[in-house]
């Protein structure tokens, strides 16, 4: 229900989305808002659409959880409140208090309430009260880490219910500020487009409008140059320098040293030896390895606890040292198909030999997991770990390539190493797709759509292991 629609003809609204784009950025909010066709802002991907997913199971569920609380009567669910002025608010949960006075309530799938969403509540507030409401109490719902499933799932246990309304207050008067400062942006046809904030900051705060309102930083830049700190980006910039190869080799760490240099020459810096110290380290056999692993917010079998990771997948290829190579893999067709992957994965590796994995920080944690769910396994899948070696390693520095874009991501070693091998052809291309068309196919009705996504989903793991078949090979004939 539009509760105060008095704004309609009026400038655009200020919703708690576009509320929240203003707080991280004013000049990025501005340039959405006014030139939404300037650049191409990156679209929301499989996992944007799966979180989705999975916040709209929790609201439901906590729906019920509310229903349980308090007489459904006083209950008000995404009510709407506007203000003449465009702020724009739709509160989770109105709870309408014997006194005239409302209490505000948001729903979050999260472990606990976060500062963030102290001041997503606190906008909503600020809307309900500047449209004329009294506002009382404000509190948070959000899950319960200790909760673990067991049988039926217990809505009871589920949830906490935070109350935090003396750090909404806190927050009031300095975002209310915000908000009416981001009314009055919207009002604004134009602003200073040359240069931003970020330029001042490391590349990992840029974000798709950086080149825009930087157009004049030359490529490549040195914000390329791995783990470049904010102080070393300001000196450069006082000296009027962009490139990376402008900068002075002074004071560059090795990797960025190195990085420099591929850029100046336009091919790879190899550390011979310590990439054959590498090749000679592992024992063969070779297993290549790698889990997909997806981490719903409601806990959907025994065992599990809100948001907690959980393998579904494991890609395997075998490369004995005479190049012969096989491959094993398991999909679980559920969320407990767990018992199934160890069995699956502890049968395929033998008693010897290295596991090869990229970040294996990542298949160390999931064989943790694994034999925290099933202790009988767990020493067996500790020596997994313990065998397990990180074929990452020679790409932060002993082999670098600029285009790697200054890190050492698979996603940005394969098309350079091995460009012929692509995922480009793949229905799933990336691990947010790969949990999203799982959730699709254990939730798909028809035979024909999961074995579709089924075949996806092998087809998308299997590359990611054979990509790192791939790769040593390569590094072999260095
Ligand atoms: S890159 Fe520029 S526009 Fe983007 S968030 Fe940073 S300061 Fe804002």
């Amino acid at each position: 229900m539009i509760r105060n629609n008095k704004s309609r003809g009026r400038p655009p609204r200020l919703t708690k989305t576009a509320f929240l784009d203003y707080r991280a950025c004013r000049k990025a909010f501005w340039l959405r808002q006014k030139k939404p066709e300037a650049i191409e802002w990156p679209e929301q991907d499989d996992q944007g659409e799966l979180r989705k997913k999975f916040g709209y199971e929790v609201e439901a569920t906590a729906v019920e959880f509310i229903n349980g609380l308090f007489p459904p009567d006083i209950l008000r669910f995404q009510d709407e409140f506007e203000t003449p002025e465009g702020l724009f608010a739709r509160p989770d949960v109105v709870k309408e208090n014997e006194d005239g006075s409302i209490d505000l309530l948001e729903i979050k799938s999260s472990n606990s309430a976060k500062p963030g969403q102290i001041d997503d509540l606190t906008f909503q507030v600020i809307v309900a009260e500047e449209w004329g409401a009294r506002v009382r109490n404000c509190s948070i719902l959000h899950l319960n880490k200790n909760y673990v499933r067991k049988g039926e799932l217990e809505v009871s246990k589920l949830f906490k219910l935070v109350d935090v309304t003396d750090r909404v207050r806190q927050r009031y008067d300095e975002l209310s500020g915000l908000a009416h400062e981001a009314l009055a942006l919207l009002q604004e046809e134009a602003i200073d487009e040359a240069g931003c904030d970020c330029r001042h900051k490391t590349k990992r705060h840029h974000c798709a409008a950086f080149a825009y309102f930087n157009a004049d930083i030359k490529q490549p830049s040195f914000y390329m140059l791995p783990n470049i700190s904010e102080k070393k980006v300001n000196a450069y910039l006082d000296q009027g320098l962009t490139s990376m190869l402008d900068v002075p080799t002074t004071g560059l760490t090795k990797r960025q040293l190195k990085t420099r240099m591929a850029a100046e020459r336009g091919a790879p810096v190899i550390s011979r030896d310590a990439i054959r110290r590498f090749v000679a380290s592992v024992q063969w056999p070779l297993y290549f390895y790698d889990y997909e692993t997806i981490n719903p917010p409601i806990p959907q079998c025994d065992g599990q606890t809100p948001n907690s990771k959980w393998p579904i997948q494991f890609s395997l290829h075998r490369l004995s040292e005479d190049g012969m190579l096989s491959h094993a893999e398991y999909l679980a067709d559920n969320y407990d198909g767990q018992r199934d992957l160890i069995k699956g994965l502890l049968a395929s590796v033998g008693p010897t030999g290295s596991l090869v994995a990229w970040h294996a920080s990542f298949e160390m944690r999931c064989n943790e997991t694994l034999g925290k769910l099933y202790p009988e396994y767990a020493p067996a899948l500790t020596g997994l770990s313990d065998r397990t070696v990180d074929l990452e390693v020679p790409f932060i520095s002993d082999y670098v390539d600029i285009g790697f874009k200054g890190t050492s991501s698979i996603k940005n070693v394969l098309p350079v190493i091995c460009p012929d091998l692509t995922y480009a052809d793949q229905d799933v291309k990336d691990g947010n797709a790969a949990m999203a068309a799982w959730v699709e196919m254990t939730d798909a009705q028809g035979p024909k759509r999961k074995a579709e996504l089924r075949q996806h989903l092998l087809s998308y793991c299997k590359l990611d292991t054979l990509a790192m078949v791939k790769i040593f090979k390569f590094l072999q004939t260095i």
